[in-house]
């Protein structure tokens, strides 16, 4: 599928009695950065949200769900969303880091693992929900990237490689990332016509996406907008941490977690 190209949507309903909803991505979990892993935790313990979803780079890697059988990072990050997924449903799409999450740790954990992008029908309306990195044609450096890491023949090739072959190659993508973002001074953004088209094929008229890290509420036009989730980094100043909540009547609150 090339990206300007309608893609087809995964479609989640609403139970009848959920009130309202959460929307969280971009939290990049690493090990490196305890904060942010515990309001993450204790986010989940006490949302009142009837579901959660994750929108993607939850973590910063993730180099197959392997990792998480043994005791470390990945493993108490698989027993967080245990606990959550046994209080509400949770579902999680991929984003650009973390696309390596498998049915194994849904399974493992009890969440759904939802294509980007995916729909949500809730309280009357239809929502589009997605990473938002397919949306940024401004990089077509990344996008050819994505169409090549996200065929199911590299990803059966890459995960039959040892754990720490895979955790090698993440490393050394992270540092090319970083070395392109020293020099890069204008980043790309979801692309407003693309986001339309992929509202009128969804039959939605508000999507919500994460990836660009500039939470904002854009207006669309044609009564379309679109919402953009906050990262969350509890060691910057100021620490940035936030759900945007919606609520069966359609309206949504950005609820500050830092
Ligand atoms: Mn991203």
């Amino acid at each position: 599928m090339g990206p300007a190209t309608a893609p087809s949507f995964d479609l989640v309903s609403a139970q009848p009695a959920w009130a309202c909803a959460d929307f969280i991505s971009d939290l990049h979990l690493q090990p490196s950065q305890p904060a942010t892993f515990a309001a993450w935790r204790a986010y989940l313990q006490a949302t009142p949200a009837d579901a959660v979803f994750i929108l993607g780079d939850l973590f910063e890697a993730w180099t197959g769900d392997d990792a998480a059988d043994t005791p470390g990072f990945a493993a108490d990050c698989a027993q967080v969303l245990r606990e959550a997924c046994a209080h509400r449903p949770v579902f999680l799409l991929h984003g650009n880091r973390d696309f390596l999450v498998g049915s194994a740790l849904a399974a493992r954990c009890g969440f759904t693992l939802m294509h980007d992008p995916a729909v949500l029908a809730f309280g009357g309306r239809r929502y589009l929900l997605s990473h938002g990195d397919a949306l940024c044609l401004g990089d077509a450096e990344y996008l050819r990237f994505r169409q090549q890491v996200r065929d199911p023949r590299w990803i059966t090739a890459f995960l039959a490689r040892p754990l720490h072959e895979r955790e090698a190659v993440a490393r050394q993508l992270r540092d090319a990332s970083q070395a392109r973002h020293a020099v890069t001074t204008e980043y790309a953004d979801a692309d407003a016509d693309l986001s339309r088209q992929w509202l009128a094929a969804a039959g939605a008229d508000t999507l919500v996406h994460g990836h660009t890290h500039r939470p904002a509420d854009h207006d669309l036009g044609q009564g379309l907008r679109r919402l953009v989730l906050s990262d969350w980094d509890l060691e910057a100043a100021p620490p940035r941490a936030e759900a945007l909540r919606l609520h069966a009547d359609g309206r949504f609150e950005r609820i500050a977690l830092a």
